[in-house]
């Protein structure tokens, strides 16, 4: 299904890459919203539990941000976090918080020394790897 791949820019490839190694040794988090497949922005947010394990983001925080998006006619296209110590394969919590199966779920490994993305698509408890691209220019 090479025509349902989500589709980063090299900017929000980064600035994922970013978000992820400055939270070590806790855990990242944040929304990537965009048009069609494409990926237009990242939204970094506060894990509200300094945790290696885990990712929490208040409601607030969360309406705000699902706010800004809708104001640039943008959707939700996937949730990230990050794993500092571990592979990236989806938790049980994980699996179990993600409702939506139309938002892919991206988890960053930084067990290795490069890190390791991997994307997801989550549908009724049971995940499955999703093809991404990366793009210079969007
Ligand atoms: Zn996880």
């Amino acid at each position: 299904m090479e025509n349902d791949s989500l589709i980063f820019s090299v900017y929000c490839y980064d600035e994922l890459l970013n978000d992820g190694r400055s939270k070590l040794p806790y855990e990242a988090c944040g929304i990537l919203s965009g048009k069609n497949n494409q990926i237009h922005s990242i939204w970094k947010l506060k894990n509200e539990v300094k945790s290696d394990r885990r990712f929490f983001v208040g409601k607030k925080a969360v309406e705000e941000t699902l706010l800004q998006i809708a104001l640039k006619d943008e959707k939700v296209l996937a949730i990230y976090h990050t794993h500092p110590t571990t592979a990236p394969v989806p938790s049980y919590t994980d699996i179990k918080n993600h409702r939506e199966s139309e938002v892919k779920m991206i988890i960053v490994s930084y067990k290795t020394k490069n890190p390791i993305v991997k994307c997801y698509c989550v549908q009724n408890r049971v995940y499955k790897e999703w093809p991404f691209l990366i793009k210079p220019i969007v």
